[in-house]
């Protein structure tokens, strides 16, 4: 990302400018020699100023931004050329923007981290740091799942983790129903299916084991098995 401070026709570029512009390319982006004036065969003729040259922590298509001429969500750009002065999406700073999957990543990584270390660096640290954290905006992607398939599988199972066989651990306040959570065997996020085969309803231990236990691929991998009888 960066601001466009300039636009210049490359062919109408005077000598003394062309000479000054190679030799900062030569200086600063060593595999391009020069200022190029054709692509594939197709002439170039924008030359673009930009300053503020910075790298977003995460990728963002184009259609999260809109123009400002008409409120709408910026379209792919299939060729060059052509642009549009835009806005982030309401509420989304570009810059600080994280995607919610990344930051749970990191951090899960960072504790491991951590955890290696002795408790003398670990105390050190924790007597300087600060004692509330930073906020952060995220964000993040989700599915619009069928609730036929939820109220399904529920049925099926009847008050009883479908892995372990128990009875749900509690009853829910909203409706006195039996807690259960429908999980979906191979997750929806690695392409798998929002169908009843897919599904299962489980216990809060059974679920968390599911995502984060040792014995996930065999979860997985062991659902017939283990939702039948
Ligand atoms: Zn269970
Ligand atoms: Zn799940």
């Amino acid at each position: 990302m960066a601001d466009i401070v300039g636009w210049e026709d490359k062919n109408g570029l005077s000598k003394e400018r062309l000479t000054f512009l190679n030799s900062q390319i030569k200086k600063n982006q060593p595999n391009e020699d020069e200022i190029y004036f054709q692509v594939n065969g197709k002439t170039c003729v924008n030359l673009i100023s930009i300053v503020n040259l910075k790298k977003l922590t995460n990728q963002l298509s184009v259609g999260n931004l809109i123009k400002a001429s008409d409120k709408k969500p910026l379209k792919n750009r299939t060729r060059s050329g052509g642009w549009s002065y835009v806005h982030a999406l309401p509420l989304l700073s570009i810059e600080k923007t994280i995607v919610k999957d990344q930051l749970y990543d990191e951090f899960e990584k960072s504790v491991s981290q951590s955890l290696k270390d002795d408790d003398e660096s670990i105390n050190d640290r924790l007597a300087n740091a600060p004692k509330f954290p930073e906020k952060v905006q995220t964000i993040s992607y989700d599915y619009r799942r069928n609730e036929d398939v939820v109220a399904a599988v529920l049925k099926r199972a009847n008050g009883k983790c479908e892995l372990c066989k128990l009875e749900a651990p509690f009853l829910k306040a909203s409706n006195s129903s039996p807690y259960l959570e429908v999980h979906h065997w191979i997750l929806l996020s690695e392409g798998g299916e929002d169908t009843v085969d897919n599904a299962g309803a489980l216990c809060p231990n059974c679920h968390k084991e599911a995502h984060f236990g040792q014995n996930q691929e065999y979860i997985k991998s062991n659902k017939a098995i283990k939702t039948i009888g």
